[in-house]
C-alpha cells in the first residue's frame, strides 16, 4: 500500500490511533555528497544533492502501525 505524501496543506494522521506528530519514516534516496577531508583524513560532507527520494514506509511512533496513515488538512488550511 503506497504511502500518501503530505502537501503544503495536508499532514499525516495515523488511522488507528490519531497520532499527528510522530512517525518513523523509512526513506530510500540517491544522493551525491561532496566529501571534504581534512589533512588528518577526517571526512566531512559539505554538500548533499538529492537525486531521487522515495518513502518506503511510515510507522506510527505511538501504536507501531505501519503504513496506516491518511492525509488530513493542516490546521488553518482553507478547504
Ligand atoms: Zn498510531
Amino acid at each position: 500500500m503506497p504511502v500518501p505524501l503530505p502537501t503544503a496543506t495536508t499532514r499525516w494522521r495515523c488511522t488507528l490511533c490519531g497520532n499527528l506528530t510522530r512517525f518513523d519514516v523509512t526513506r530510500a534516496s540517491k544522493v551525491v555528497e561532496y566529501v571534504h577531508l581534512d589533512l588528518a583524513g577526517e571526512p566531512k560532507v559539505e554538500e548533499r544533492e538529492v537525486l531521487s527520494e522515495t518513502i518506503e514506509s511510515v510507522r506510527c511512533r505511538w501504536c507501531n502501525a505501519v503504513d496506516q496513515v491518511e492525509l488530513v488538512d493542516r490546521p488553518g488550511a482553507d478547504s
